[in-house]
């Protein structure tokens, strides 16, 4: 067991799928085509490109002319938040995100904050729901659009989007969601949430690193923000990665098929982790909403331990898991999730990742189960912070 790597790194990325390889390797081989020419290779490759469009608007519950392929959530995310902002100026310069945003979108805020645009960032209660009176009372007649994730990826608490789009669609605001870790593990449909843009990336639902895409729903006044040629209805410059969009639609489609029991193994492998982590160890607190969230994801802090040291000492069990999110890892500031949240700033050091995915076997829980409490006491014998 010990030269066998457990994943538990899900929700950074997956694993492709072989299924999704065997469909992307005829698009790396024979059909390299460009989607934009007219001849034989480039029809070839147009088909691919647009079976997999009409595969994916069918799993958001559209029509494939409202899907734009991207780059991946980050480029999804910018393009929704900046395309929106610089087309609606006109109206208002005021967006409203929440404190607990993946990078893409804080970051992106941030950038706008220096063009001129007023940021509201919403509180969130100590599970990290986003707080609908506050969100309620953020809104102002230069208000332009809304931006709340659907799922959290660093503690899987799930917010509650269909009640945010009813707020905000009642005053005429835009809304986005950044739905990459929702999708293919909950239901995510455009109608049933209520969105008006929704980000997607391929590699957090086991298809290829390096494509994603946004829903617009029609009549969004958006602008571009990769300008050049005519591709993706003049919305999104650049020739299509058709291999990765044909894998990113094989990966949504392998994730339908298993919609029914997938999710359920997975929190079921995710209860038996948390369960046995909690009983045969003290001080080990839950971050996240206890049921309102992904079914993989475990965010536990143990207490009087970092949550670096205990990585690495995963890490040499063969054990991958994180600290918050891989996007600042290494950074050493505490989660911004966490501090959100306002949990302890020492339990938000200790603070340690499991994210749980397709090829996860109940007998790696089982290893994880009694080789973690070890570890645990090991590093709190050791720690400056015992008492
Ligand atoms: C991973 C992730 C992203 C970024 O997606 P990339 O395809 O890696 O750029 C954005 N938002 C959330 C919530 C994520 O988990």
């Amino acid at each position: 067991m010990n030269n066998k790597v457990i994943y538990l790194d899900n929700n950074s990325t997956t694993p492709l799928h072989p299924e999704v390889l065997e469909t992307m390797l005829p698009y790396l081989k024979e059909r390299y085509g460009n989607a934009s020419s007219i001849h034989f290779k480039g029809r070839e490759a147009k088909k691919g490109l647009e079976e997999s469009r009409a595969i994916l608007g069918d799993a958001l519950g559209t029509e494939s002319v409202d899907i734009i392929f991207t780059s991946g959530g980050t480029e999804s995310d910018n393009f929704a938040i900046k395309g929106v902002a610089f087309a609606n100026k006109d109206k208002g310069n005021h967006i409203i995100t929440s404190s607990v945003e993946h990078l893409a979108v804080g970051a992106t805020c941030k950038y706008l904050e220096s063009h001129g645009f007023k940021i509201t960032y919403l509180p969130v209660d100590k599970y990290g729901a986003v707080d609908l009176k506050a969100l309620k009372e953020a809104i102002t007649p230069k208000t332009i659009l809304v931006s709340i994730m659907h799922a959290n990826n660093e503690v899987g608490t799930i917010e509650p989007i269909k009640e945010i789009s009813g707020i905000v669609k009642a005053k005429g605001i835009y809304f986005h969601t950044d739905a990459v870790q929702s999708f293919g593990k909950i239901p995510v449909d455009v109608e049933d949430l209520g969105v008006d843009l929704l980000s997607l990336s391929a590699h957090k639902i086991n298809g290829p690193k390096g494509v994603g895409l946004l829903y617009i729903r029609k009549g969004v006044k958006i602008d571009p923000v990769n300008h050049g040629g005519h591709h993706e209805r003049s919305l999104r410059a650049g020739t299509e990665n058709v291999p990765g969009i044909v894998g990113f639609a094989k990966a949504a489609q392998i994730a339908k098929r298993h919609m029914k029991e997938e999710p359920e193994r997975l929190r079921k492998l995710r209860n038996m982790l948390q369960k046995g982590l909690t009983d045969r160890l003290d001080g080990v607190h839950l971050n996240g909403h206890p049921t309102e969230r992904l079914p993989g994801t475990l965010n536990l802090s143990f207490q009087g331990v970092e949550g670096e040291s205990l990585l690495i000492n995963f890490d040499l069990k063969g054990i991958c898991g994180s600290t918050g999110s891989a996007c600042t890892a290494g950074s050493n500031e505490p989660s911004h999730v966490l501090v959100a949240m306002k949990a302890d700033p020492q339990l938000a050091q200790g603070s340690v990742r499991f994210s749980l995915g397709t090829f996860n076997t109940e007998e790696e829980i089982t290893y994880c189960m009694e080789e973690i409490p070890k570890i645990v006491k090991r590093l709190r014998d050791i720690s400056p912070f015992k008492k």
